[in-house]
């Protein structure tokens, strides 16, 4: 088995007998297997209210590997109102994985520090709100500036697809995504906001977009699963109606990752139980946090690259570290099979949501053990009882 340490970024070879890892069962496990830091994912969605809740998602997260979730706001009631967080809070407060929390940028909460420090809060975020330009000003007079994440989007533009579908959908404008992330970075800069975290970004006139802000302010940005490994063309069932829309620029988004210009991994993690199959109808979103990581080996093979992204990148771009979420190495590791092959089945799942866009999609590694607090949780599939 290798370690690779992402803070260090050092590989280090056939650690069996080195690490006292204690394993669950006496295997010898040849170099197909990496241990490496728990993933975080900056994006991910919890819903509560009979779907998505906090107990399955900790195992979901578990089983992909994931130990530390940014919860988005576009919760039932919205995470906008301290008691509302402090619900949340309470309802996450015996799960191993670490929660941290984005406040909506559009409710009754203007300072961020000035919670409880019970709730790791990251900052404010746009996603999953419509919105437009008028509230989005008020929003930057009002708020007092921090991390702001931005589900960047003219909300009245319609299209729920770009074009290369057969879908009868109305089609999104290339451009409707740079002209908002210029907009929200623009407006914030003149109201004192400085840094900014442009979520699943879709097409390339981003990127171009994103370099030129990059003059101007401390501009990250994430890509999702989905839109490195889909195109228009491929999109055959409901659970690719996602927001923004699978683009023709696949291939330009994974070369930007390969150049460095993109910050981050993320998952978009958007649990529904069911969507109608009618793809005007059905909502968007897609589940598979569970298979988040395969997908980006599958697209990558670079295993050094990926655990980069999903790791150390998206904790610099809070600037926090493990320690900081009480977290230590080998107490909480994961151990990633990088060779196995598998067909995802979404009725596996320990998600609530079964609305998976790889559902059926053949992939390449997968998570094969998970440690937490020096205890091993998961082990080939199955978590153990402790
Ligand atoms: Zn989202």
């Amino acid at each position: 088995m290798r370690f690779y340490d992402p803070i260090s970024n050092s590989w280090h070879e056939d650690i069996d007998g080195q690490l006292n890892l204690n394993l669950p069962e006496k295997v010898s496990m040849g170099n197909q297997f990496s241990v490496t830091y728990p993933f975080v994912d900056l994006h991910t969605h919890v819903r509560l209210n009979g779907g998505e809740d906090y107990k399955s998602l900790s195992k979901a997260a578990i089983a992909g590997g994931f130990g530390v979730l940014n919860i988005q706001p576009n919760t039932n009631p919205p995470l906008d109102e301290w008691d509302v967080l402090s619900n949340h809070v309470s309802l996450s407060k015996d799960e191993l994985v670490k929660y941290l929390y984005t406040v909506s940028f559009f409710g009754g909460i203007n300072d961020i520090s000035s919670g409880s420090s019970a709730i790791r809060m990251t900052g404010f975020s746009t996603d999953g709100i419509r919105y437009n330009s008028q509230e989005i000003v008020e929003s930057f007079r009002s708020k007092k500036p921090t991390l702001l994440f931005d589900h960047s989007q003219l909300h009245e533009v319609a299209g729920d697809f770009y074009t290369g579908t057969n879908l009868p959908n109305a089609t999104r404008p290339y451009s409707n995504e740079p002209v908002a992330i210029n907009r929200t970075v623009l407006l914030g800069l003149e109201f004192g906001f400085n840094k900014f975290h442009i979520q699943h970004i879709s097409t390339a006139k981003s990127l171009d977009e994103i370099e030129h802000l990059r003059k101007l302010a401390r501009v990250t940005c994430e890509v999702t699963p989905h839109h490195v490994f889909f195109i228009p063309e491929m999109i055959d069932n409901v659970n690719q109606k996602i927001n923004p829309p699978i683009s023709k620029d696949r291939d330009l988004l994974i070369d930007a990752v390969k150049k460095g210009f993109i910050d981050t991994f993320s998952t978009d993690h958007a649990p529904h139980p069911e969507k109608p199959n009618n793809f005007e109808r059905a909502p968007y979103g897609s589940s598979h946090i569970e298979v988040a990581f395969s997908v980006y080996h599958t697209v990558f093979d670079d295993p050094q690259l990926v655990i980069r992204k999903l790791t150390v990148d998206p904790l610099k771009v809070l600037g926090w570290r493990y320690e900081d979420l009480g977290m230590k190495f080998p107490d909480d590791l994961i151990i990633l099979n990088t060779e196995e092959e598998y067909v995802v089945d979404n009725s596996r799942f320990y998600s609530m949501g079964k609305n998976c866009a790889f559902n059926g999609y053949k992939l390449k590694g997968r998570i094969f053990g998970v440690r937490m607090n020096g205890k091993w949780v998961y082990w080939d599939g199955t978590f153990l009882d402790n």
